[in-house]
């Protein structure tokens, strides 16, 4: 059986999982095997996702479940994203009643691990959201192939999506596809609010010229694109010190070159 939700299209045996260890082979059928399986909850402010430029100043509920379909020794949520932790079921209609009954909440955030590897659960709760007059958000690794990003594409307002590097290597070393991480930015915008995330990592990704690039390519989507540099922290099996933070501020320089929202996180 193959999965065709990210570019691994992992052909999964009987009884086995995928790469990302969320979704598995069962009976002849690739099932969502972390369906509802919410390892993560919390009421965040928007900006905490981040998102900057939709309804600033407003919560959204917010939650994660295991697995990932990318394998980042520097992953600041390894604990989910890279091992199966203790779960709670919340179907879909509870999700929904959540967030409804949530004060000042906008509506719900698919975060903390990767959400499109739990696509029939992200898709059910969006439909209901929508019903609701609830805003639908993702964050995400961008690690989706076009077809499956289209079909949920209806039902997302706000994505904030990562582009982890300008550099094809540093995607595969771990784990990930350079090209579909921006083809799913440039899909994404043509129907949601965007926002992109890159974490700064000391050494792997922090030269001004991989910066440079990918801000002159978001402004060719349009240079109003918020872009946000976090701040990485030694985690998992990276044990380096922290981005300094003048490294930060250097970088948000030469990405205000070319685009008007550029924000340092983490600091
Ligand atoms: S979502 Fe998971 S199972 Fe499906 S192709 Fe990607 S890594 Fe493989």
């Amino acid at each position: 059986m193959k999965c065709e939700i990210c570019p691994h299209n992992c052909e999964i045996p009987e009884n086995c999982y995928g790469f990302c260890g969320a979704r598995k082979n069962l009976g002849g059928s690739v099932i969502c095997d972390n369906f509802g399986k919410i390892t993560s909850i919390a009421i965040d402010p928007i900006e905490k996702k981040p998102l900057y430029h939709f309804f600033p100043g407003s919560k959204i509920l917010s939650v994660g479940s295991y697995g990932c379909n990318m394998k980042c020794g520097f992953c600041q949520n390894f604990e989910i994203s890279q091992r199966k932790p203790r779960w709670d079921y919340i179907s879909p209609e509870e999700l929904i009643k959540m967030a409804v009954n949530t004060s000042q909440n906008i509506g719900v955030a698919f975060t903390y691990n990767e959400p499109t590897i739990g696509y029939e659960y992200v898709a059910a709760c969006a439909k209901l959201l929508k019903q609701a007059d609830f805003k639908v958000a993702l964050v995400s690794n961008g690690q989706i192939n076009a077809s499956a990003l289209e079909r949920l594409a209806p039902l997302v307002d706000a994505w904030n999506i990562d582009i982890k590097a300008w550099n094809a290597d540093f995607y595969r070393r771990h784990g990930g596809d350079f090209e579909t991480a921006c083809r799913a930015v440039e899909l994404a915008a043509q129907t949601a609010h965007v926002e992109v995330t890159t974490l700064i990592i000391p050494g792997e990704n922090d030269s001004d010229f991989e910066i440079a690039e990918t801000a002159k390519w978001l402004a060719t989507l349009s240079r109003e694109t918020p872009y946000h540099l976090s701040r990485y922290f030694p985690r998992y099996k990276y044990d380096a010190p922290p981005t300094p933070k003048d490294t930060l501020f250097r970088l948000a320089e030469v990405a205000k070159r070319y685009l008007k929202n550029v924000y340092v996180g983490n600091v």
